[in-house]
């Protein structure tokens, strides 16, 4: 499917604000791109389609869980909304067509991140944190900055800033995240030395 198809697709499924939101990420995640020379329609795309099963009801994930095969962790039993993200991948695969696997494994990783992430992926899990509708966060503007300096930096000030706000709620961290975190927080490390 076209960009423009795609678009007008999620433009009906979407609530105005959510999609409001994808716009925001995708010519945010292309600006990252130009910027570190990613391929600008990888961002593109990734960007459109990243949120494009958030529309789903909790039962709605499950049965789509069910008829993609994708496995569900107890992390994500516990807290169905991490679901949207594997979800939205086989969506993007299936129902608009998309054979990209870095595009496809991009959409799959937005919400937790996970260690060792491809720039495209690093990419859309900062632009889908800063886009311009996002509230302006505790700490968004060094975060908004470093997304055009230093992609590892970036990643580690987002999750810390997550971290904090989820411990305010005294929520529980998912493994993912926590696994992620502890990555770029060496990753960080070993280029400060270098
Ligand atoms: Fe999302
Ligand atoms: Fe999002």
């Amino acid at each position: 499917m076209e960009l423009s198809d795609i678009k007008k697709d999620l433009k009906e499924r979407l609530s105005k604000k959510r999609y409001e939101h994808t716009l925001g990420v995708m010519y945010t995640a292309a600006a990252m791109a130009m910027c570190f020379g990613v391929d600008v329609n990888q961002a593109l795309l990734a960007g459109l389609l990243h949120d494009c099963a958030k529309y789903l009801t909790d039962k709605e994930k499950l049965s789509a869980c069910k008829k993609y095969k994708l496995p569900i962790s107890p992390m994500e039993d516990a807290n169905k909304e991490l679901l949207h993200a594997k979800i939205g991948a086989a969506f993007a695969r299936h129902r608009y067509g998309v054979k990209d696997e870095e595009v496809l494994s991009a959409i799959a990783c937005h919400t937790t991140g996970k260690p060792d992430m491809s720039p495209l992926e690093e990419i859309l899990f900062i632009a889908d944190y800063i886009e311009p509708n996002r509230k302006q966060l505790p700490g968004m503007e060094e975060i908004r900055y470093l997304a055009f300096h230093n992609l590892t930096d970036c990643i580690v000030q987002i999750i810390e800033n997550t971290l904090k706000y989820l411990e305010g709620k005294k929520s529980l961290v998912d493994d993912t995240s926590q696994a992620t975190y502890q990555f770029y927080l060496e990753k960080q490390k070993q280029e400060r030395i270098s």
